[in-house]
């Protein structure tokens, strides 16, 4: 599976509009800020509660639902940190924020089942709460696959993973991880152990990695072997990281953390990268790369295939009426309106270049494709864009062609857009395709001319 044809955007939005936080903090100034970021940067409501009591009243509110605590565990009414258990009982995933912490306390917090916990001891410490509430809000949109043969340290990672939100899937034997694999395309990590009957963990690991590259699935590897080679084995085998047994918890956080977060790092690269800014379409070079492959699945499937273009008339003409920021307004506005009437997963749809736009139409011969794009034109006609407090309309042009065998991508492209410069010469506002060109013999003369 080539990483490169295979865009998948950031897989959750970073913005958590219908996310509650439950901030439980007695310092007027780090709430006050805490609560400011939390809805600036991650977009969340915040209730804030300065003591157990307040905590009591706003957890018993009719309908009110948290999804994630911030607990200061030293409050006046509550000396002991109370008020964790009682975060914890209601099932609100917990990230302990604390001034004083020791082994001791770390081990009550740990027993207790929370998230996270955070020091007050530097002045990095309100990032990281930020950070942690985003992780913990994120987290149940990741997939992750635990591969172990021995129930007991399978359910130990599981809960480990749970407590932070992750949604988990299990498999007992690496054949049976390869088919969930399979299942589910939304996996984005896999935890495996070494040592299991059918496949070890370095084999399912190579097994992975001919399908899955690292761009698009993460791999750790864990162990209780002492072989100290093992983890050089398991990283070179396509292993993005080694854990030896018994784990630190906080150690295996960060290191599936960092996996995550570098996971959707690449995923905002490509995004970045196959994305028209102004439209917010795909462009070119996605188009570029991803025709060839749909095209491929659909000659392979002995499906009809079409490609056609678009290209918005006399734009020139609208951007000298109303400048460059007009155009741009009626460029977004076009894409707008096509996105949802292409919003069929296996259509493509791309900014070319300047008013220019490409469909890729799987499943449509040229006919049902000069359909479609008629339906297209239609809708575009009648659409109004306000610039400068005049209602602006438009007209675009098709050109459409068919697929008839495997041949380079660029050569279905000019075919089409062959087939939209009759259109163009043909008086503009209109669909032309093979088929028009049998149908109206005005133009057969023109249209060979052009495909000579
Ligand atoms: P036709 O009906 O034959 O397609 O004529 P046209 O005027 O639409 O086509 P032409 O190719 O002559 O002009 C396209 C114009 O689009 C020229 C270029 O300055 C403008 N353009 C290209 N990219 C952008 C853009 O990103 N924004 C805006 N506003 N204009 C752009
Ligand atoms: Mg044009
Ligand atoms: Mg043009």
């Amino acid at each position: 599976m080539s990483f490169a044809f295979d865009v998948s955007f950031p897989r959750h939005s970073t913005t958590f509009d219908d996310c509650n936080v439950l901030l439980i903090e007695d310092s007027r100034s780090i709430a006050s800020f805490l609560a400011h970021r939390l809805r600036t940067e991650l977009g969340t409501a915040v209730t804030h509660c300065a003591s157990t009591r307040a905590v009591r009243k706003a957890i018993a509110a009719p309908g009110r639902k948290f999804d994630v605590a911030i607990v200061d565990l030293n409050l006046p009414d509550s000396p002991n940190g109370e008020v964790l258990d009682m975060a914890v009982e209601l099932g609100i995933p917990a990230i302990v924020f604390t001034a004083t912490f020791n082994l001791d306390m770390r081990e009550r917090i740990v027993e207790k089942g929370v998230s996270d916990y955070i020091i007050k001891d530097n002045d990095r410490a309100l990032d990281m709460v930020v950070a942690s509430v985003g992780r913990v809000l994120s987290n149940r949109f990741v997939r992750i696959l635990v591969v172990d043969d021995a129930a007991s340290a399978r359910q130990h990672l599981v809960d480990l993973l749970t407590l932070q939100q992750f949604n988990v899937v299990q498999a007992t034997t690496g054949t049976q991880a390869l088919q969930m694999l399979e299942q589910h395309s939304d996996i984005s990590l896999v935890i495996t152990d070494y040592s299991m009957p059918d496949m070890d963990g370095y084999e399912l690991t190579r097994r992975i990695r001919r399908h899955y590259d690292s761009n698009q699935l993460r791999v750790i590897g864990i162990s209780s072997s002492s072989d100290r080679l093992l983890s050089a084995s398991f990283l070179k085998a396509g292993a993005c990281d080694f854990v030896y047994r018994p784990y630190v918890a906080e150690e295996l956080q960060c290191r599936i953390n960092h996996n995550i977060e570098t996971l959707s790092q690449i995923g905002q690269l490509r995004a970045a990268a196959f994305n028209d800014y102004l439209t917010g379409l795909y462009n070119r070079r996605y188009f570029f790369e991803r025709g060839p492959v749909q095209i491929d699945k659909c000659l392979g499937r002995h499906e009809p295939c079409s490609v056609a273009m678009l290209d918005i008339d006399h734009f020139k003409k609208l951007n000298d009426t109303y400048g460059h920021e007009g155009g741009d307004k009626v460029l977004k506005a076009v894409a707008a309106k096509l996105k949802p009437l292409m919003a069929d997963q296996a259509c493509l749809l791309g900014r070319l270049g300047g008013e220019e736009f490409g469909l890729l139409l799987p499943g449509h011969d040229s006919a049902q494709a000069a359909i479609l794009c008629e339906t297209l034109r239609q809708s575009l006609s009648e659409m109004k864009v306000a610039i400068n407090d005049k209602e602006v309309s438009i007209t675009v042009s098709f050109g459409v062609a068919e697929v008839r065998g495997r041949e380079n991508f660029d050569n279905y492209l000019n075919a089409a857009d062959q087939f939209l410069y009759l259109a163009k010469r043909y008086g503009r506002n209109q669909v032309y395709s093979d088929r028009s060109i049998l149908d109206d013999p005005a133009s057969r003369a023109v249209g060979s001319a052009v495909g000579s």
